[in-house]
Order: structure tokens, then C-alpha cells, then sequence
């Protein structure tokens, strides 16, 4: 159970449009690139394959594979208390983003290569999260 608020994100100049379409959507959306077809993550001002600096924000299908995973034992933020697992997963879009998986927080077996899904956390304080949960169970 949550009882702290959830800490400030530090915003990057890009970044405003991710949090505001997963609040109001539900969905995750990445910068697509209106050029060449590329999916950019984190956000920025141009295209890592062709440099254009077109893009539109596109949902993604939020289906991905857990690349790596760790679980920490000590608590730095009162919002998230230990024991919790810090995840990568590779989106089938391609980009690699940095989460918490909500199916098996303790991870017993190995997660590295399963298929993932994108769930939103809604937090007490309203704050809309990305998180992921095993696709296969
Ligand atoms: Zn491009």
C-alpha cells in the first residue's frame, strides 16, 4: 500500500507529452519519427536513424521481452518500499525502458527473455506510472 507521495519526476525538455498521454490515455506513446519510421526513446528533438527532427507521438502495442532485472534490498524513497525489482524491457518498437514488473516482484525465477505487457499504475496521489506484468500467465 502506497501511503507516500510519488517523487517528482525530473523532466527532461522532451519528456512532458509521455506523462500526459499515459495519464490521459492509459496507453504509453513514443515519439515516432514522421521521416523514417523510428521509434524514439527517450524523447528529443531528432531522429537517431535519419536526424529529422518530424515526429509524431503514436501508442506503442506495449508488449516487450525483460532484458534485466534486479531486485533492491534497501529503501531510498518512502514511496517505494523494499524489497522491489527495477526491470528492462525491450519494446517491440525497439527502444529499451526502465520499470518494475507488478506479476512476480520477487522474481524467484529467472524473468531474463519472458514476454511483458505494459499496465498502468495509478498511484494514490494520482500519478499514472508505467509498469509491466508477465504477457504468458
Ligand atoms: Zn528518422
Amino acid at each position: 500500500m502506497q501511503t507516500a507521495a510519488t517523487p517528482p519526476r525530473v523532466l527532461g525538455l522532451y519528456d512532458q507529452p509521455f506523462w500526459d498521454l499515459l495519464a490521459e490515455s492509459g496507453r504509453m506513446h513514443l515519439q515516432c519519427c514522421s521521416a523514417c519510421g523510428a521509434w524514439r526513446y527517450p524523447p528529443g528533438p531528432a531522429c537517431h536513424e535519419c536526424l529529422s527532427p518530424d515526429c509524431e507521438w503514436k501508442p506503442i502495442t506495449g508488449t516487450g521481452e525483460l532484458l534485466s532485472w534486479i531486485i533492491f534490498r534497501k529503501q531510498y524513497l518512502p514511496a517505494y518500499p523494499a524489497p522491489y525489482n527495477v526491470i528492462a524491457v525491450r519494446l517491440d518498437e525497439g527502444p529499451t525502458i526502465i520499470s518494475n514488473l507488478t506479476s512476480d516482484p520477487t522474481l524467484d525465477d529467472s524473468p531474463i527473455g519472458r514476454r511483458v505487457r505494459l499496465t498502468v499504475a495509478r498511484m494514490d496521489d494520482g500519478v499514472a506510472l508505467p509498469r509491466f506484468e508477465f504477457a504468458d500467465r
